[in-house]
């Protein structure tokens, strides 16, 4: 099999296939693991903590674990003067995956685990530009230097901008949300826990919604179970894993029709401290004070700016050797924190189908479109409830 995108959606899926005895060969455009930053703070819950056991290696899923946070599971919605909108237990229980509750990840920390173990199997600087259909059935993937690479199956796991879904589904689209964000974090020292409100850390996530048509503002802690330099130097043999320390994910978004904001060609050009001052007019006049002393402590070096899609509804299609998971089939604005939870969910569902068609002796593309069918149900019905959620919290189109 050959997956094309080593993001979370692709590294669960290979593992999956792993364990199940599939070959498996993933295809990343990136030069290196490190060539880019892989943002911040990411919330596993349900159905991703399951999707994550059932494809990764034991150890691996408890490394995972052991080095990620474990905040109150609540997510709450507070107005611009911190009045409580709504206080929720976080919307997916995790009874399914014996963990007790949602986990906030590094993400950086939980790609490098997730890429443990796959020596030799990820293949880099290979930009996917084409695929054509072999006389025995086969695919085979072309990439920008010049290589090909040909399997039984291909799988695009390459995000929102997938390659894969453009040449499989040329008339499947991905709209603009019209959400802007600038991203970034609070580092968090001795002194700047005690320095922030402690309503920060009552729940796993919070919004600050400055009201429809308004800024928000959205802030996830991420305080480590363990530090994942250390976890990874207790494990026999030991890995290396980046040392980091705990923080406060910190984005201030805004609509793209918001009076205040740049045409998007424009953000994505500003300096952080450019941003910086733009996400603080958009909080400025009655924002609570504590919502000005939280961005006082925001790492401007940390800053980048982001534009939200969300995929639009895509007509049955024919299964076939080529298939999608993650946000190259259903990306979706990300106030119910459900993008990742759903790729990973959709590697374990991949892995069964292939694994019990393996074991049938059927063919593959009979476990294809066991996959799709599935797939197709729940994942439009998470990119509608995204919608809707970011229609009335955040002013989401
Ligand atoms: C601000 C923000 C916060 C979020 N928080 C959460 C959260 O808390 N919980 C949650 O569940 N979700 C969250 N999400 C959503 C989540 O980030 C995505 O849904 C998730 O990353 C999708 O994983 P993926 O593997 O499908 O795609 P990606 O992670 O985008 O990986 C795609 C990979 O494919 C590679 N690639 C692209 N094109 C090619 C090509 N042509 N050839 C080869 N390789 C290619 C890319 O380099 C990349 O490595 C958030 C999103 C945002 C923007």
């Amino acid at each position: 099999m050959i997956i094309i995108g080593a993001g979370l959606g692709g590294l669960a899926l290979a593992h999956g296939l792993r364990k199940q005895g599939i070959d498996v060969a993933v295809y990343e455009r990136d030069a290196h693991p490190g060539a880019r930053p892989q943002g911040y703070r990411i919330q596993l819950d349900e159905p991703g903590l399951t999707g994550l056991r059932e494809c990764l290696p034991a150890a691996l899923f408890e490394l995972c674990l052991s080095t990620a946070g474990a905040p109150p599971a609540r997510v709450s919605v507070r107005n611009r003067r911190l009045d409580v909108l709504a206080d929720k237990a976080a919307a997916h229980s995790s009874a399914a995956a014996d963990v007790s509750g949602p986990r906030a990840f590094n993400r950086p920390t939980l790609r490098q685990i997730m890429l443990l173990g796959l020596d030799g199997q990820v293949h880099y600087g290979a930009r996917l530009v084409g695929y054509g259909h072999d006389a025995d059935g086969r695919v085979t993937a072309r990439f920008a230097d010049g290589r090909t690479a040909t399997a039984d199956l291909l799988i695009g796991a390459d995000g929102v901008n997938s390659a894969v879904r453009g040449l499989l589904l040329p008339g499947a689209r991905v709209e603009d949300a019209g959400l802007r964000l600038v991203y970034g974090r609070i580092p968090l020292d001795g002194s700047t826990r005690a320095q922030l409100p402690s309503w920060v850390f009552e729940s796993i996530f919070t919004v600050v919604t400055g009201g429809p048509g308004q800024p928000h503002l959205g802030l996830g802690p991420v305080e480590f179970g363990r530090r994942p330099e250390e976890a990874g130097r207790a494990l026999t043999p030991p890995v290396d894993l980046s040392p980091v320390g705990d923080y406060v994910a910190c984005l201030v978004g805004a609509p793209a029709d918001h009076p205040a904001m740049p045409p998007f060609a424009e953000l994505r050009t500003l300096a952080p401290a450019a941003l910086r001052d733009l996400a603080l007019r958009w909080t400025g006049e009655g924002w609570h004070e504590d919502v000005h002393g939280l961005l006082a402590h925001w790492d401007t070096d940390s800053l980048f700016p982001l534009r939200i899609s969300t995929a639009a509804p895509v007509p049955h299609w024919q299964p076939g050797p080529v298939t999608l998971i993650g946000d190259a089939i259903h990306a979706m604005s990300p106030v119910l924190a459900m993008g990742a939870n759903t790729a990973v969910r959709d590697a374990g569902e991949l892995t069964r189908a292939l694994a019990e068609a393996a074991g049938r002796g059927e063919p593959f593309v009979r476990a294809v479109g066991r996959y799709e069918n599935r797939m197709r149900e729940y994942a439009s019905r998470i990119v509608a409830d995204s919608r809707q959620t970011g229609q009335q919290r955040v002013g989401q189109r």
